[in-house]
């Protein structure tokens, strides 16, 4: 059962504020008949009409994308930049980013049209594991590591623990790689995290979210999540 409003806005066919709008004006019908209030739940089988139009009941749709660096994880951007959704020219269901990565971030994002889906991902407590691969300034110290492990005080508060493993370094270079596991998804974690230790990020990439990977796809590249893997993650 989802709230009306949610619901239409979810169909595209206006923002969750206007479908308010046309709920109170009575421009809406659940089964034939005028919804006038607000948090009036309603299932897929439910028949919503707006302006006497039934909403298509679209398929749900889910996608996992290689998202290349330089690419906004949204489906609109003022200054014109690249958008994920842009990878998806053919798709005629109204998919959005599941949470995002940044726009100097690449790698692994679902997108999807299923907004319970999405609602429950995107919840904190829900906590997904996802692995990064960070290239960072200077060969952090165990030690360093180690504080990230335990968790580190970041302007919003302590980060859960995480694992964290150095992969590899580069002396000459003055730089090395690491693996980070976390369940949360702040704003710039990764990059905030590796800072707070005196690393900062010089690339970065989502490698894994829960149980799913990239292997197969290069970057601008997606596929469709099986039915099996939806559930994994449900
Ligand atoms: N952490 C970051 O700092 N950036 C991302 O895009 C994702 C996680």
């Amino acid at each position: 059962m989802e709230r009306l409003q949610k619901v239409i806005a979810y169909a595209g066919v206006a923002s969750r504020r206007k479908a308010e709008e046309l709920i109170l004006e009575g421009k809406v019908k659940v089964n034939g008949k005028i919804v006038k209030e607000l948090g009036v739940k309603v299932s897929p089988s439910d028949k919503v009409e707006v302006n006497g139009i039934p909403l298509e009941q679209e398929e749900k749709r889910y996608f996992l994308l290689y998202k290349p660096r330089g690419v906004i994880s949204a489906v609109t951007d003022d200054k014109g930049r690249k958008v994920v959704t842009d990878f998806f020219p053919h798709i005629g269901e109204r998919i959005y980013p599941i949470g995002r990565l940044d726009y100097d971030t690449s790698g692994l994002l679902i997108l999807s049209n299923d907004g319970e889906f999405t609602n429950l991902l995107a919840h904190p407590r829900f906590g997904v594991q996802k692995t990064y691969i960070a290239k960072v300034e200077g060969i952090p110290l165990k030690e360093s590591l180690k504080k990230l492990e335990r968790g580190i005080r970041l302007e919003d508060g302590k980060t859960a623990p995480a694992r964290v493993k150095l992969k590899s370094l580069d002396k000459r270079k003055g730089n090395a790689i690491v693996e980070i596991v976390i369940h949360e998804g702040r704003n710039r974690q990764v990059r905030r995290m590796m800072e707070a230790i005196g690393h900062p990020v010089i690339k970065l990439k989502r490698e894994q979210y829960g149980t799913l990977n990239l292997h197969g796809l290069n970057a601008g590249e997606f596929r469709e999540l099986t039915p099996h893997e939806v559930k994994q993650l449900r």
